[in-house]
């Protein structure tokens, strides 16, 4: 903590992780003795730069820019680009940290990375964003490559943000290569790669549900939050297995649709207007809108999917969710709930399925992305949709294996923590100890 001042995220994705590996630790000696775990929590490199572009009114404008590359273990560094104001060195190494282990979860080789820029998207022109997003990879294109640290999206970052970066990567180098992950389609992209966050945390709670509670997401009321790249296809996703989407929010506050969320409404207000979600009431009879975001919390459901941003689901919330009869919380969101949340879940018997296992999905369609580069093929939807599927069952059942190895059954938490960490120390072990 001493090391670390002022990144209270960090040190929360950090805390977590090395409670989860206590026993595992206690049982394998050789953890210790190589130094893995102090050398896991720091960063192989941490970049900082400034991102200086010229507005519409012709100011200049200043923001930071960030690129962890956390562990290189297993792979070239990968993990997504966030732009939103609260970004910080805490919250990107934070989510560095955890895309190490998430990465090694999905079996794929792909070390850990993660970056992003304070810079707030909302409210900017197209040729502001674009002029941003160029003056942003003229300084990281010195750091990645297609064999060294691939990014993708995030927060702020989908397909109009990639391509204008991925152009500047190119104009750059002369070089039309898989430097990024989440790409058009015309231009390297994987069919998939959009919905397969959304979809791969599905399939991560179907299985969760089939294996541990003879259960599916069949006639179950679930309540999303975000109305994001996760959120919509999340909402998507478990609408198709049966269930009914009643609720989603952004960060001005949520809706409530007794009759089931309209996802094309949704869709069009998100995706293409880029509007608030005061919309969809608006233009919805069925539905209320609530100022505020955390309320959404409140409104009983059987499944809950926080979509949005870390610590978006405190203690107090996870005791209204309790209350009101829910019994599965999975995370679309990196972190977004805080550690009281996730004891009282834990406490009340509630299926916890922890974001670096249930939204691998994202991930490992990036690395998918990379492997149809490398071939210069492309699969088909159903191709790419059927290898998520069978990776995010795998997923399920490493960190569940894992948690009954730890004498944990059914943590999923302490399972994925561990099934992520074993392949990436094995490694580093195997690979001495110069860095
Ligand atoms: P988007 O930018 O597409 O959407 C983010 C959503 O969350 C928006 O509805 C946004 O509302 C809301 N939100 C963001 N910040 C806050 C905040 N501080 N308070 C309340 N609401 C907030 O991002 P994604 O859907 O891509 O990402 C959502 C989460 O999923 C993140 O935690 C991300 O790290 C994680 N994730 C994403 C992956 C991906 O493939 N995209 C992969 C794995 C994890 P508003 O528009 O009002 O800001």
């Amino acid at each position: 903590e001493a090391r670390n001042p002022n990144e209270p995220e960090f040190l929360q994705a950090v805390r977590e992780v090395l409670e989860s590996l206590q026993t595992l630790v206690e049982k394998h000696p050789e953890y210790e003795k190589n130094g893995v775990l102090e050398r896991m929590v720091e960063p192989e490199r941490f970049i900082q730069f400034r991102v200086s572009w010229v507005d519409d009114a012709g100011k200049v404008q200043v923001n930071r820019g960030y690129r962890v590359q956390f562990n290189s273990a297993i792979g070239p560094y990968k993990g997504g680009l966030r732009l939103h104001p609260s970004v910080n060195a805490s919250v990107i190494k934070f989510l560095g940290f955890e895309q190490t282990f998430k990465n090694s979860l999905t079996g794929l080789p792909m070390g850990g990375g993660k970056g992003g820029s304070d810079f707030d998207p909302k409210g900017k022109s197209d040729a502001e964003i674009m002029r941003f997003c160029q003056s942003f990879m003229t300084e990281l294109s010195k750091h990645i490559g297609q064999f060294t640290d691939v990014p993708a999206g995030d927060i702020g970052v989908g397909g109009r943000e990639i391509g204008y970066m991925y152009g500047q990567y190119k104009r750059l180098r002369n070089e039309f290569t898989g430097v990024l992950t989440g790409k058009g389609l015309n231009w390297g992209g994987s069919l998939a790669r959009t919905e397969a966050t959304g979809y791969g945390l599905c399939y991560f709670t179907q299985e969760a549900l089939q294996c541990m509670r003879s259960d599916s997401f069949e006639g179950k009321t679930v309540v999303i939050s975000g109305s994001g790249n996760v959120a919509i296809y999340a909402c998507q996703k478990a609408t198709e297995l049966g269930a009914k989407v009643v609720a989603m929010s952004d960060s001005t506050g949520y809706v409530y649709d007794p009759n089931g969320i309209d996802l094309d409404l949704m869709k069009d207000i998100k995706e293409v207007r880029r509007a608030r979600i005061v919309e969809y009431a608006n233009a919805k009879e069925s539905a209320t809108f609530t100022e505020g975001c955390k309320g959404i919390w409140t409104i009983p459901c059987d499944i809950a999917l926080p979509c949005a941003t870390q610590n978006e689901l405190d203690g107090e919330s996870a005791k209204a969710l309790v209350a009101n009869g829910c019994t599965v919380v999975c995370e679309g969101a990196n972190m977004p709930s805080t550690p009281e949340a996730i004891e009282i879940f834990l406490a009340n018997n509630v299926l916890y399925g922890p974001a670096k296992a249930a939204n691998a999905g994202g991930v490992a369609t990036s690395g998918l992305e990379m492997s149809q580069n490398s071939l210069r093929l492309s699969w088909t939807f159903e191709e790419v949709d059927e290898r998520l599927k069978g990776i995010m069952k795998g997923i399920f059942h490493a960190a569940y294996d894992a948690s009954v190895a730890c004498d944990a059954p059914g943590n999923l938490m302490v399972g994925a923590n561990v099934a992520g960490f074993i392949k990436v120390a094995d490694s580093m072990i195997a690979q001495g100890i110069a860095y």
